[in-house]
């Protein structure tokens, strides 16, 4: 199967005669991997996701995801690219504090213009599955954090994305609210999907994924795909 994700000498630097903040870099993510990203603050993490995610373009070399080579994409492909192959999950849930759960959830599929029967189906099940169903009709206010996260989660695989990014997921939750986000994580993995998840924690890291890039310096540092380099963390 292609790679969902290949990045080839990216690199993304603010200062023209500067050190890119990131790369270069080359990256390969097959279909079904859950790859966590981890590494020191100003690392180059968000700046990776970011690219990934099309929020932001590389200053040279080529990133494909999904079959779309995103360096090439204007910016109404790259908003189209972002609404339908890739679902984001943050920190702070971002969601919208003033449509109930379900809408907030459906909001990414009424984007498309799909059915709206065919959607809402698919909202339900969601909701379902990750035992919010029952909070359908609330406001997201009246939610504890890990409901909300789980919520945002709801709402990023609406419309079943090639690829889930999440960053820092669990950073605004509790213990209990952030193992059970975590378990989520893992349940989402093991039935298939690919995920990317940045974080600081190292533990979220080990539990979730099935693949670890570090980056130091806007660079891999060690990855456990790559023999070389995780042979190299092993006897360092
Ligand atoms: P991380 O997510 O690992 O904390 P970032 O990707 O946010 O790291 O940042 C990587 C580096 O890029 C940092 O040194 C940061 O200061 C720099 N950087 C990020 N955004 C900008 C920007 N808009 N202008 C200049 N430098 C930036």
């Amino acid at each position: 199967m292609s790679p969902v994700i290949e990045l080839a000498a990216v690199a993304r630097q603010y200062d023209l005669d500067g050190t890119p903040v990131l790369g270069p870099l080359t990256l390969t993510v097959a279909p079904g991997t859950a790859l966590a990203v981890t590494g020191p603050s100003g690392s180059g993490k968000s700046t990776l996701l970011n690219l990934i995610a099309g929020l932001d373009r590389p200053s040279s070399g080529s990133i494909t995801v999904a079959g779309e080579r995103l360096d090439r994409l204007g910016e109404a492909a790259l908003a189209r690219y972002r609404r339908d192959r890739i679902g984001m999950v943050f920190q702070f849930f971002h969601l919208l504090d003033d449509l109930t759960v379900q809408d907030n959830v459906l909001l990414p599929a009424q984007l498309t213009g799909r059915p709206a029967a065919a959607a809402r189906a698919r909202a339900a099940e969601l909701l379902e599955l990750l035992g919010i169903a029952r909070h359908r009709h609330a406001y997201p206010g009246r939610l504890s954090g890990g409901e909300r996260q789980r919520v945002a989660v709801a709402r990023a695989l609406i419309n079943r994305p090639a690829l889930l990014l999440a960053d820092e997921p669990t950073g605004a939750l509790d213990s209990a609210a952030g193992a059970d986000v975590r378990d989520l994580l893992v349940d989402l993995h093991r039935a298939g999907q690919t995920v990317v998840l940045v974080t600081h924690d190292a533990g979220l890291a080990d539990a979730c994924a099935d693949r670890r890039i570090h980056l130091v310096d806007g660079q891999v540092a060690t990855d456990s795909g790559d023999p070389a380099t995780s042979a190299a963390a092993v006897t360092r």
